[in-house]
Order: structure tokens, then C-alpha cells, then sequence
């Protein structure tokens, strides 16, 4: 049996994690764990947690391969029968359970942020508080939102779909910026790594000269048409080179930018820390980062002014926290990434609540329609770039599972 295994390995490593600390009746059980992936602009895996109280947990897991498998063959075994109120000991059972699965960083440790959610879900039901209570009360009483948006399609959908010929245009980035602030948004993001029709070598991360006059002149777009109105970011995903990356930072920093994101590959920290030092333009990267220890050398070195942890990703709600805590020994600020449902949204918005360094939560999905219809409740959720923190228990929302069923994806 593999829970046997996972139970063996857990405690041969780390101790006592198969002894399950005294019951009583009162204590709840999980009694079941399952996956169903609704069809929004990401496929985005809801994750349903079933307890013999009645009570349901939902959690949700970033969109990524094999979770499901994951979750239902590795992580249910171990979790059936366990109080799902014990949710640090638990996180640290799903971890140690796949530990020669790679449950630092990567899938696993997705599929156990899907769990995770989840569990605090449901422990905020069956003890009747909203999550943030839990994780020390509120700082706040609304969410700062940041609105995504494109000036043509987004580079994420034309790399999932193949294609990214289109020559993305200064016009169409303040059209789409004016209508963001129109929306209400006074925090907006755009996509920077667009072609400008004088590529050469894209995939030696060098920016040619033209290169960066285009972008130069989408930033300015963006700028002239909503700089007294909203501020604005530029995402680069992991795309450049850092001479390219400070060149570009360089043409830029007069436009005055929230921020540039992610101008390198993920994985060089040394390299991030001189573009950092060279540059004077805020730098914010971390969605492709795991846990605390994800970003320890990142703050240590002084590389990142603002960390952006995805939550449904990077270890779930109370990781998230940890990782704040960190950044916020280093005064830097928490902007966590988020490009899931209504689930993984309200994840972000009860830990920006909870911790004191929170800046803005990102929002991906403006271009979904029923966004809202997703939730049992009469007003959008986000309303003039804010999230209300809700008071319910749990993560605060019900969802309307006619409306998710309609958009169930096999
Ligand atoms: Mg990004």
C-alpha cells in the first residue's frame, strides 16, 4: 500500500508523522479528496475535500499536469482519516509523504497547494471563522486588485496556441489601459515580451536596438494615456538577457513603472541581483518560485523589490504567509501572482489580508464573462480594483455548482 510507504518514509525521515495525535469523537475526519478542472482561460483544477462532519472543503490547485493523479493516488491515502484541522502537520505529511517525488518545488508541491487551500477551507467552516482569522486577523478590509491586460493577445495564449506573429501596437495598449481604468482598475499589467517584427535571435535573449524602441513606446502608451489615473507594470516572462533586460530598464525607468517582472530566467539569482543593482526600475518575479526557501537567497541577495508567490502553487495559503513574513525582513512587499478562478483568488485575498506587506493581488480572467457567475452572490466579486475581505467562514464563497458543471472540462 502506498500509504503504508509514504507513512514509513515520512517517519524514518522526520520522525513521528504516522502516530495520529489522540481523538476524541468530536474529531473530524477527512473521508474523501477528488479533482474537477473547470474550463476558464487556464484550466483551473478545483480541488473538492470531504469530511464526516458534512462539512466541504474547496481548495484549488495551479493548472499543471498530473495533479489530478497526484492528489487522488498519492495524497488521498494519506489524508483519509486525518483531522483536516491539523493543517500545518498535514502540509508537512503531504510533503514528507512525496519527498523522493520532488515535493520541493514543482508539481507535487502543486498538488499539495491545491490540498492545502482546501483544508483551510474547511477548517474555517467547521470552526465557523474566515481563513484570515485564522491566520492572525486582518490588516485590512479590502484587497487591492491588478488588472492584466493585453494590447493584442496575450503572450501566454499565443505560446499555448503557437502562434505570435501578430505586431502588437502602442494604440491598442492605451485602448486597452483606458479601459481598464474605465473598469475601475488603478493598478494594471501588460504582457512587454510582444513582437516588435525586428526579432533576430529571440531565443538568444538579446533585444536589438528597434526592439527596444518598441517597447519604449508601448510603456509610453500606456503612460500618456492613464499616468494620472493608474500605475503600471510590464511583464517580461523570463525572456531576456540582463544586458538586454538593463537596456530595456534603462529606456523605461523615465515612464516610471510599478514594476518590471521577471526580465530574467528564473533560476540565476546572482544574475538578477546585478540587473537589480544596475537598474532603477522596482523588479518582481517569483510566480515560478516554491516555498520560503524559494525565496530566501532571492531576498537574501537583495535581487527582487517585490516577491509573487502563486499561491495555489508555491505550498498554498499558509506557505504564502511564511514567504511574506521573509519579505517583509527585507521590507519588501507580497504581489502574488494569480491567474486561477474565483478559489485561488479569495486564497490571495485572505492572506493579503492577514499580513502587513501586502501590495496587490493580480487578476487574470477579466476576459471571462461568467467569472462571477462562478459565486452564490449578488455583487462582483472585484469591484473598482478592490476585493472586499469577506467575513464568511472558510475562504468566505460559495460556489454555484450548476454554473461550474456548465463549464466542467473532461
Ligand atoms: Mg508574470
Amino acid at each position: 500500500m502506498y500509504e503504508d510507504f509514504a507513512r514509513k518514509l515520512a517517519a524514518t525521515m522526520w520522525g513521528d508523522y504516522d502516530e495520529t495525535p489522540d481523538r476524541t469523537t468530536d474529531t473530524p475526519a477527512i473521508t474523501q479528496i477528488d479533482t474537477l478542472v473547470v474550463d476558464g482561460n487556464f484550466p483551473w483544477s478545483i480541488v473538492t475535500l470531504e469530511t464526516d462532519t458534512g462539512v466541504r472543503g474547496i481548495g484549488e490547485a495551479y493548472p499543471a499536469p498530473g495533479v489530478h493523479e497526484i492528489i487522488t493516488d498519492y495524497l488521498r491515502p494519506v489524508l483519509v482519516g486525518e483531522n483536516p484541522l491539523d493543517v500545518e502537520r498535514l502540509y508537512h505529511l503531504m510533503r514528507e509523504s512525496l519527498s523522493g517525488r520532488g515535493s520541493q518545488q514543482g508539481i507535487a508541491t502543486i498538488a499539495i497547494s491545491g490540498v492545502e487551500l482546501a483544508l483551510w477551507d474547511v477548517t474555517g467552516k467547521i470552526l465557523n471563522q474566515p481563513v484570515y482569522q485564522l491566520l492572525g486577523g486582518k490588516m485590512r478590509e479590502e484587497i487591492c486588485v491588478y488588472a492584466d491586460c493585453h494590447g493584442g493577445e496575450s503572450m501566454v495564449d499565443a505560446a499555448l496556441e503557437g502562434q505570435s506573429s501578430e505586431t502588437y501596437q502602442p494604440e491598442a495598449y492605451a485602448v486597452a489601459a483606458r479601459e481598464a481604468v474605465e473598469d475601475g482598475y488603478d493598478m494594471i499589467k501588460f504582457d512587454l515580451d510582444v513582437p516588435s517584427g525586428r526579432e533576430i535571435q529571440t531565443k538568444a535573449r538579446h533585444l536589438t536596438a528597434p526592439e527596444i524602441d518598441h517597447k519604449r513606446r508601448l510603456v509610453e502608451a500606456v503612460a500618456e494615456e492613464v499616468e494620472d489615473e493608474a500605475e503600471y507594470a510590464f511583464d517580461l516572462h523570463w525572456n531576456f538577457s540582463p544586458e538586454s533586460a538593463k537596456r530595456l530598464c534603462e529606456a523605461i525607468e523615465a515612464y516610471n513603472p510599478m514594476w518590471i517582472e521577471d526580465p530574467l530566467p528564473p533560476e540565476n539569482t546572482e544574475a538578477m541581483t546585478r540587473l537589480a543593482e544596475a537598474v532603477d526600475v522596482p523588479i518582481l518575479t517569483g510566480e515560478n518560485r516554491y516555498g520560503r526557501h524559494g525565496f530566501r537567497d532571492l531576498l537574501e541577495a537583495g535581487a527582487v523589490d517585490f516577491v509573487a508567490p502563486d499561491v495555489p502553487k508555491t505550498g498554498g495559503i499558509a506557505e504564502t504567509k511564511k514567504i511574506a513574513d521573509l519579505a517583509d525582513s527585507y521590507y519588501c512587499a507580497l504581489t502574488p501572482h494569480n491567474i486561477g478562478s474565483p478559489v485561488a483568488t479569495l486564497a490571495g485575498v485572505h492572506v493579503g489580508a492577514a499580513v502587513s506587506n501586502f501590495f496587490a493581488l493580480e487578476f487574470h480572467a477579466r476576459e471571462i464573462s461568467w467569472w462571477d457567475d462562478l459565486l452564490v452572490r449578488e455583487e462582483p466579486l472585484i469591484q473598482d480594483g478592490r476585493i472586499e475581505v469577506p467575513d464568511g467562514p472558510g475562504l468566505g464563497i460559495e460556489l454555484d455548482w450548476d454554473v461550474l458543471e456548465e463549464h466542467r472540462k473532461d
